[in-house]
């Protein structure tokens, strides 16, 4: 090959190089130019992939929230508040029309707090959800309403003007351009199938796109499920504090707002008044006209309270024919006006069948009668009694010196028990008791003649003065172990009841010489707690004694009856009447041993220390009756 020939071939090979080297190079630039928009694809999926998150935590927050069982208005302020935090919406609010005397309005039901809403309130001087938002009449809002469909709308400044009657409109304008407010979106939202009230997000951006309303529409349906769920909730709730009958509040619901309104009664230096209704002879109507007619007569009463009540009083049924209202604010004169108010209502309604009821009526009055929501309650209850006893249908008020003594629980259950047709008592003997216990409130001390006479009646041993005994034993040791004045009368009156049951034993049982059955034994050891407790269950007295009484024979090292209760978890009434009875059983003669001497017996009650009986009572007991 000649030199030319080289060269060609040579600038031939450059020339091959050269067009290799510029295809590579476009090839690269496409490389690079797909990277670009590869990377820009990405970009954007990932904005999106971020922003589907974001939806996502938002609606899963709003799940935990309607788990979370809170009230309605702090789900939905949750709501408002993460749509806008989360999705930069500039405000949003949930809002729902209403009507009052003064027209339709806009109720702001929960807002998010933003620089926007900060600044309505403050020029408005009061909170946004205070401020009555006019309503206007917008047939095409309207339209999207009825349909449920969205409405986006550009026009902030003029429906703003409009819902802020109060707010310049040089502020508003301010307001927009500061905060670049451009456009709102109206979600309706429904409960139940009925429109309930709307979602109204203001955006920077002027209008929204598909995917942003598709997620809006997600969204609202949360919402909605939000607040069924929270209506639940509060149907739940009212159920739990509301009376079924009367549709009044209940026991519970009045308890617990009696003790708010201690408090603010408190914090105020303010009165207030209890009245304690309790229907007359419903029994009767019961028997005579069917439980159905009772249940009109109830809600007769219910509906009388429900009338004749200012919004912030507070009625309820308590139980059965019982109704209480609490009248904040009002002194003992006032009760007294709004109690004969009541009372007269009831008696004028005319019922169906039954014609005419009547009711007896207690009032007494917090920061007058007592400073002690218990003592007051009490109070209440006790003057209701007293219009029973004396005549019903009437007004008594609160008598603090008459507190009910529990002489008078004594008497009340020892006339109930005489009532009771299954008590083997002989009519004659019931028909003198029944005369004594009704003079006994003039003669406390014959109660005990009542007491012994009963005692005697299945202990014919029973010694005469002996009830009187054990009670001045039981008052000392109450004093020594500090009990309360109301568990000293519970004890007291568990220290004349007890042994009630025995009753109900059969005579020969309870004096056979001979050794006891296993059988009869059994019968002797658990038949009175039974018995005892039978026949006080329906005595409302002494329901707070039953209990006393049925684990009276509970001994310390869990050896007793009827539970096999041990140390402190026998009630400790019952550990005293437990000692008490020992030792009085001790020193009476029994069919089958003679009586023990004071000396015996107290060797018995201690030889029983940490078996039988608390060693503590056991030791006072016996330092009281060696004292004696
Ligand atoms: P008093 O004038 O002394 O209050 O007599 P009373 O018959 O109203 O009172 P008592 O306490 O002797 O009886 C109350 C009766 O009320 C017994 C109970 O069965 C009945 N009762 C309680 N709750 C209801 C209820 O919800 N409906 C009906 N129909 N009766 C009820
Ligand atoms: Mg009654």
């Amino acid at each position: 090959m000649g030199f030319w020939d080289k060269l060609n071939n040579f600038k031939d090979r450059i020339d091959q190089v050269e067009s290799n080297i510029y295809t590579t190079q476009k090839d690269l630039m496409e490389v690079y130019e797909k990277n670009l928009q590869l990377e820009a694809e990405i970009k954007e999926r990932t904005e999106e992939l971020e922003l589907a998150n974001q939806r996502l935590v938002t609606v899963q927050h709003i799940w935990e929230m309607m788990n979370s069982s809170q009230p309605l208005a702090n789900v939905l302020d949750s709501i408002v508040n993460s749509l806008q935090g989360e999705l930069g919406y500039l405000f949003s609010c949930i809002v729902q029309k209403r009507v009052d005397n003064q027209g339709q309005y806009l109720e702001l039901f929960a807002e998010s707090k933003c620089p926007f809403s900060e600044s309505v309130t403050q020029v408005l001087g009061k909170p946004l959800f205070e401020t009555r938002l006019r309503w206007r009449e917008d047939k095409d809002v309207d339209f999207h309403i009825e349909n449920n469909k969205i409405y986006q709308s550009k026009d902030v400044l003029f429906s703003l003007d409009y819902v802020f009657p109060d707010l310049p409109r040089k502020t508003i304008e301010d307001l927009l351009k500061r905060t670049g407010m451009s456009s709102y979106i109206l979600i309706p939202l429904r409960c139940n199938g009925k429109h309930f009230a709307s979602l109204v997000v203001y955006s920077s951006r002027p209008s929204a796109q598909e995917s942003e309303l598709n997620f809006l529409r997600l969204f609202s349906k949360q919402i909605e499920m939000a607040i069924t769920v929270a209506n639940l909730f509060q149907t739940v709730k009212d159920q739990a504090v509301t009376d079924g009958l009367t549709g009044l509040h209940n026991r519970r619901y009045f308890e617990e707002e009696a003790q708010k309104e201690v408090l603010r009664a408190q914090r105020q230096n303010q009165k207030f008044t209890v009245i304690g209704l309790d229907l007359d002879h419903l029994k009767h109507i019961n028997d005579n006209f069917g439980h159905s007619c009772g249940d009109i007569a109830i809600k007769t009463v219910a509906d009388v309270l429900k009338r004749n009540a200012r919004s912030i009083d507070i009625t309820a049924r308590m139980g059965g024919e019982e109704f209480n209202i609490l009248l904040p604010g009002v002194d003992h004169v006032g009760g007294l006006v709004a109690a004969e108010r009541i009372r007269k209502a009831i008696e004028e309604v005319e019922i169906d069948v039954l014609g005419h009821v009547t009711a007896s009526i207690g009032v007494a009055t917090f920061g007058e009668h007592s400073d002690n929501l218990n003592e007051l309650l009490e109070l209440t209850d006790q003057a209701m009694y007293s219009s029973k006893k004396n005549g019903r249908n009437r007004v008594t008020l609160a008598n603090p010196e008459e507190l009910e003594s529990w002489q008078d629980i004594a008497i009340d259950s020892f006339i109930e028990i005489l009532k009771n047709k299954k008590m083997p008592i002989d009519k004659s003997v019931s028909e003198r008791m029944n005369k004594m216990l009704s003079k006994l409130s003039l003669d406390h001390d014959a109660l005990y003649t009542v007491s012994d006479m009963l005692s005697a009646l299945y202990n014919p041993n029973h010694r005469e003065g002996s009830s009187k005994e054990k009670i001045v034993v039981a008052n000392l040791l109450a004093k020594r172990f500090e009990l309360s004045k109301e568990d000293t009368d519970k004890l007291r009156v568990a220290i004349l009841l007890y042994d009630i049951g025995n009753m109900m034993l059969p005579k020969d049982i309870l004096q056979k010489r001979s050794p006891l059955t296993e059988e009869e034994k059994q019968l002797i050891k658990t038949h009175p707690v039974i018995a005892a407790k039978e026949i006080l269950s329906p005595i409302s007295v002494v329901q707070d004694i039953i209990p006393i009484i049925e684990h009276h024979h509970e001994n310390w090292d869990g050896s007793g009856y009827p539970a096999n209760a041990a140390g402190q978890s026998i009630p400790l009434c019952s550990q005293m009447v437990l000692v008490i009875d020992a030792y009085f059983a001790l020193v009476e003669p029994r069919p089958y041993r003679k009586a023990k001497s004071k000396e015996e017996a107290i060797q018995i009650i201690k030889d029983g220390i940490d078996t039988k009986w608390n060693a503590k009572i056991a030791e006072e007991f016996i330092s009281i009756i060696s004292d004696d």
